[in-house]
């Protein structure tokens, strides 16, 4: 029997979660794996969840399946959790931890402290999906299954451009090609397509964006009132850090965003030498050590100020 079906012993329901704010990698890694349940063990109820996420990501079949509320109340017999990085970060699943039988756990966080009852944490591999993917049987996937795996190593990656991506992910990307899924239309209108209003933050925030520490650091921000004016959201976001980190020179890019006032979620990248999630997790944030990041509270001017503070003493 293959190692992954051996956590399915027994089980009749299942649910799948991710983590807040969901990224392609956490949607793909959810989606792939609430197919591939529904494909192969049609016998146990499987159910997703999932926090609000871009429209792009509707065209993955099922994901009209997903729930955004839970309830506790109704245990499962195994709650598998995906690219998660911390129990704090599940979400509306999160009361499931302390109701389900059992946890299966898939991450590449290096900051995941785990605690589940299967964990398996792979931070050199470049995605949730690409963990996913290792403990699947590959004959099992079907086309749906694929193109949702396939589509969170792309997010994950930058299209197969950050220095997580190897030989093995170009190995399973390739594999998952195979299955028939329209790759091309996957990277084009999930990852580069951009809304007019996630075009005009994107805009404002490079403009206005200041250098600091030698002009090795970047930083940008968004305040309540542009994500008014522009008519975005949280979920809108991706990609500016990653625009930003693109500014030749730069070693760091810091992208903070006011969730709420006096609230800001912080994104920081890195190119070559910076952990920066040692960063993040300074302030009770986590993630890899090229992309991490933290919540905290303060005005756009101390918030920056205690980051540059923290990078300046890895920079020294
Ligand atoms: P982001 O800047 O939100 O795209 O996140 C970059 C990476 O850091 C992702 O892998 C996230 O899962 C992780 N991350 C972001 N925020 C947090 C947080 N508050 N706690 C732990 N990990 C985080
Ligand atoms: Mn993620
Ligand atoms: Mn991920």
């Amino acid at each position: 029997m293959a190692e992954f079906e051996t956590y399915l012993q027994g089980v009749k329901t299942a649910a799948i979660a991710g983590h807040v704010n969901p990224d392609g990698d956490c949607i793909g890694s959810c989606m792939g794996m609430y197919q591939y349940l529904k494909d192969n063990y049609p016998e146990i109820r499987a159910t997703v969840y999932l926090e609000p996420y871009r429209e792009v990501f509707s065209f993955l079949p099922g994901i009209d399946q997903a729930k955004a509320v839970c309830d506790p109340a109704e245990p499962v017999d195994l709650l598998i959790l995906l690219d998660i990085s911390s129990k704090e970060r599940i979400g509306v699943a999160g009361g499931l931890l302390e109701t389900a039988a059992k946890t299966l756990c898939f991450d590449h966080h290096v900051t995941n402290p785990g605690g589940f009852t299967w964990f398996f944490n792979e931070p050199r591999n470049s995605s949730a999906c690409e963990v996913v993917y290792g403990h699947l049987d590959p004959e099992k996937i079907s086309e749906t299954c694929a193109a949702a795996l396939y589509m969170g190593i792309v997010h994950d990656t930058g299209v197969f451009q950050y220095s997580s991506t190897s030989p093995e992910t170009m190995r399973v990307a390739a594999s998952l090609m195979e299955k028939g899924i329209p790759s091309s239309k996957i990277i084009d209108e999930t990852f580069y397509q951009k809304t007019y209003g996630q075009n005009r933050i994107m805009g404002k925030v490079l403009l206005e964006s200041r250098r600091v520490l030698d002009d090795r650091v970047i930083i940008g921000c968004a305040a309540e009132e542009d994500l008014k004016r522009f008519r975005v959201e949280a979920k809108d976001m991706d990609g500016i850090v990653s625009e930003l980190r693109n500014t030749i020179g730069v070693e760091v890019a810091v992208f903070l965003y006011e969730k709420q006032v006096g609230e800001f979620k912080v994104s920081l990248r890195s190119r070559e030498h910076v952990d920066v999630s040692r960063v993040a997790q300074k302030f009770g944030g986590g993630g890899h050590i090229r992309a991490a990041g933290c919540n905290l509270q303060g005005t756009a001017e101390e918030v920056t100020s205690r980051i540059v503070e923290e990078l300046t003493v890895l920079f020294a």
